[in-house]
């Protein structure tokens, strides 16, 4: 019996001091960050899962590693990016402005001078899709009819709200306004719960694809508005909804719309290192990165750089002054 307690002592005491020298160690050291992305059909989830795999592939090295969480959106990651409970977000690019100025959701706050740029990604459609049965040809189309303007946390319920009210429609009193997650929209609107939805997204993407492909038709409708809606707010930009990507969907042409740009943001108190290094490999593996989502085709480095307004982090303007992308 002494005998054998003194080999599980020994035993015991060689264990520890291999879990003190080594894998625990190292692990111990590794520091997780979560990225706030958005509902699972959209694009911001597999753009995080994009980012998290390329950057990755590096975790031992830079002791870091990403994880991906779905959330509800732009308004819901920069709100928990600047309380902590998020590390990184992508947010679209109106509602970084928005964030950084005091505006919108923030008025009551004011500037948000925590929030810091890192780089944009790709182009997001303000998308807006009737039941081909509804009668809806236009954004104006959309008085007196039941319609998702996105849940609270999203980004696009301020871009239904300037556009509606762009065309004279009060959400409150004019329409049913619905607060929905995109996520819910496909379902409801095959199922005649709801005449239309909005969805600010880049394209092509899940949520389209599922309302496109059901028994209901549905047709894109165009959101048209004026010279002034464009200096009224100047992160707009007009856009479309590329048609060839829903080949179901009512419509034959591409349907003309504004959009934005979706951006990744984090908070100052993230390290320089590790912020430089989600920059360098995301840069660095830049094709690779391209070939993970069909709505980054159109970028190049210099466009990610573009669309920012919040201080750009020091991590990631260490990385662009290192390699010329800025001066
Ligand atoms: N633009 C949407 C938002 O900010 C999310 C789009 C997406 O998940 O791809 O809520």
């Amino acid at each position: 019996m002494k005998k054998m307690s003194w080999i599980a002592v020994t035993v015991l005491a060689l264990s520890l001091i291999f879990v003190g020298l080594s894998p625990v160690a190292s692990a111990a050291k590794t520091t997780f960050y979560t990225i706030g992305t958005g509902g699972v059909t959209g694009v911001y989830y597999p753009t995080g899962g994009a980012i998290s795999r390329i950057v990755n592939v590096k975790k031992k090295e830079y002791n870091m590693r990403l994880t991906v969480e779905s959330t509800g959106g732009s308004v819901y990651n920069i709100n928990a990016i600047l309380s902590g409970d998020l590390d990184f977000g992508i947010v679209q690019s109106d509602r970084q402005f928005q964030a950084m100025s005091g505006l919108a959701e923030w008025k009551d706050r004011g500037p948000q001078k925590d929030l810091m740029a890192v780089f944009s990604i790709h182009p997001e459609s303000v998308t807006l899709l009737a039941g081909a049965d509804t009668g809806i040809n236009s954004i104006s189309g959309l008085k007196g009819k039941h319609v998702n303007i996105g849940n609270p946390g999203s980004g696009q319920r301020q871009n239904a709200i300037d556009s509606l009210t762009a065309v004279g429609i009060d959400v409150t009193s004019d329409l049913k306004a619905e607060g929905l997650k995109a996520a819910e929209s496909p379902g409801v609107l095959l199922d005649g719960r709801i005449d239309a939805f909005f969805y600010t997204v880049g394209h092509p993407s899940g949520a389209f694809k599922e309302a496109t492909a059901g028994t209901r038709k549905v047709k894109f409708v165009p959101i048209i508005l004026p010279d002034s809606f464009y200096l009224k707010f100047p992160y707009y930009a007009r856009s479309f909804v590329p048609i060839s990507q829903y080949p179901n969907a009512v419509n034959k042409a591409d349907v003309p719309t504004f959009g934005v740009k979706a951006t990744f943001v984090t908070h100052s108190r993230i390290p320089e290192k590790d912020v430089y290094h989600i920059v360098k490999e995301i840069f660095e593996n830049f094709d690779n990165f391209k070939k993970l989502h069909p709505a980054y085709a159109v970028l190049t480095k210099a466009s990610m750089l573009t669309g920012l307004s919040a201080p750009l982090h020091p991590g990631a303007m260490k990385y662009y002054k290192e390699v010329g992308l800025l001066k």
